[in-house]
């Protein structure tokens, strides 16, 4: 008989891992979305850079899946004709204390299997990027970009072509798992599955609750905003420029990524949001919610002098625009205007830690993901098949 998986949220993730539990298990899926479109959150708000994988720590999930991600959006891509471009980024030390981390980056990044990692010096990184300076930097000619928001399009289609379903404006309101199957209630409907896989984003903790799994981490959304380079100004970028990152804060450090429709965007920062899908102002019920959560305040108590910085620089653009010109010194205040933001499903524990890894849980009938930021749109393919690896499948 086959077996019928109900997956909560169209974004990137949630689509990928519909599309891929269609296809290698044959099963019958339908995907749930609140919005009344796919990719409405974090899939259609963010960078758009396909990480090539340098960053993260060896033999982490992020590191592996990245990399496998990587290839796998890449014939996918292609495959469906859509845009892929490979601009190469490059990791910018602008001060002679950044060098021993820059090193230490590329290391990393070949350790992790990242092709092409080549270390330049002053002269070097101006003949990739002929506007930035720097006293050394680290190349990754195939980092790349690509259109989220159309991939998350394009695995829809998959999964409507492949005989599943993905409903639209149907809020997820209730979970009740019995002994054959899993109910969940939305739009008024009740459906039941075999399996429920629940990839909600900024609403984990609500489907976690609903599903009686609340865990040790909870989301807490940060806001990442953007301004977006002006006419001529963005000529003085060709792809993709980052500061050299302080491993305590692996999302922070505003870089210069150039946009697969032509802008050059400025950002983002990060700003702890009080409300889930908080892209502007608060919501007093979501920030009870964020700030009841010992791990909030551990967490603003340990980084309360970095919040601050972030907290400055949405508030002031000119913080922005010296960020900016750190790496691009030719811009200046009038080049960048603001444009729109994301806000990122962070994972934070108890004890204040930033989750650092993606997670992913099953119990029962249940898959929960409970962290997938940055790089998950990379590894969306790739988080797919680590899922229908990590849970068997149903006999009836
Ligand atoms: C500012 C920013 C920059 C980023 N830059 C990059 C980058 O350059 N490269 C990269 O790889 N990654 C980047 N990321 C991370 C990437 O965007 C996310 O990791 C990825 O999009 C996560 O996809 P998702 O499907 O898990 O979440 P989402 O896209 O947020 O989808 C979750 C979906 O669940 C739905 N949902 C929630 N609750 C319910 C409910 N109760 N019922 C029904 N549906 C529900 C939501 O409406 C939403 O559509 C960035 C993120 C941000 C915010």
């Amino acid at each position: 008989m086959t077996e019928k998986i109900g997956v909560i949220g169209a974004g990137i993730v949630g689509l990928a891992v519909a599309r891929e539990l269609a296809t290698t298990r044959g099963a019958e899926v339908t995907v749930l979305e609140k919005e009344d479109r796919v990719g409405a959150h974090q899939t259609g708000h963010n960078s758009g850079v396909v990480h090539a994988g340098i960053y993260y720590p060896p033999g982490s999930l992020k590191a592996r899946l990245c990399r496998e991600g990587v290839a796998l959006l890449k014939e996918y891509c292609a495959h469906h004709r859509l845009p892929y471009e490979e601009v190469g980024k490059l990791v910018v030390a602008s001060t002679s204390a950044e060098r021993p981390r820059l090193a230490a980056l590329a290391e990393r990044a070949r350790a992790n299997g990242v092709p092409g990692i080549t270390e330049l010096d002053a002269l070097g990184l101006r003949e990739v990027e002929p506007h930035a300076v720097g006293v050394g930097a680290v190349h990754s000619p195939h980092t790349a970009i690509a259109d989220f928001p159309a991939v998350a399009r394009r695995l829809a289609l998959d999964v409507a072509e492949l005989g599943g379903s993905v409903r639209l404006a149907h809020p997820v309101r209730a979970i009740r798992e019995t002994a054959g199957s899993v109910e969940v209630l939305a739009a008024g409907r009740r459906f039941a599955f075999d399996r429920l896989v629940i990839c909600a984003g900024l609403g984990t903790d609500a489907v976690a609750r609903m599903a009686g799994r609340r865990g040790d981490i909870r989301i807490v959304p940060f806001r990442g905003e953007y301004y977006a380079l002006a006419g001529a100004a963005r000529d003085l970028v060709r792809g993709l420029i980052y500061p050299v990152p302080d491993p305590r804060y692996p999302f922070l450090g505003v870089h210069l990524t150039r946009h697969i429709d032509g802008e050059v965007l400025v950002g983002p920062n990060a700003v702890l949001a009080l409300a889930y899908e908080g892209y502007r102002g608060y919501n007093l019920r979501n920030s009870w919610q964020i700030l009841r959560w010992p791990g909030t305040l551990r967490m603003a108590r340990q980084h309360w002098r970095t919040g601050l910085k972030e907290v400055h620089g949405s508030l002031v653009k000119g913080a922005f625009v010296r960020a900016a010109r750190r790496y691009v010194p030719e811009l200046t205040a009038s080049d960048l205007r603001r444009t729109e933001g994301g806000v990122r499903a962070q994972a934070v524990a108890k004890d204040g830690r930033l989750v650092d890894d993606f997670a992913v849980d099953v119990e029962g009938r249940v898959v929960l993901v409970r962290n997938a930021p940055s790089p998950a749109a990379t590894s969306s393919l790739a988080i797919a098949r680590h899922i229908s690896g990590i849970v068997p499948a149903l006999v009836r």
